[in-house]
């Protein structure tokens, strides 16, 4: 994939209902660092649930994540969206 380009990014998820935990509700929309480890305070994990985080983390954790492509040639735009919505010409006085 790396000589494509292209990369996978994953983003943790929760089902938002009032049973999930808050720090995993913290996580919410959050990304992974570049090797595609979650940081749950101060615990990486590649995924949640996984094993290597403590029993209070992972009884009945229902989080998941989705995957996005990310293709590493395409430059992040430089101004958001709406920065670029034409105004219109410019009025002359
Ligand atoms: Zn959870």
């Amino acid at each position: 994939m790396a000589d494509a380009g292209l990369a996978v990014a994953k983003t943790w998820t929760t089902v938002r209902d009032g049973d999930v935990r808050e720090c995993h509700a913290a996580m919410e929309g959050i990304g992974t660092d570049v090797r595609g480890m979650f940081d749950v305070e101060g615990i990486l994990v590649p995924y949640p649930a996984h094993w290597s985080l403590p029993a209070k983390q992972r009884v009945r954790c229902r989080c998941s994540f989705y995957t996005d492509v990310v293709d590493l040639h395409e430059p992040e735009p430089a101004y958001p969206e709406a920065e670029y919505q034409d105004a219109g010409p410019e009025p002359l006085f």
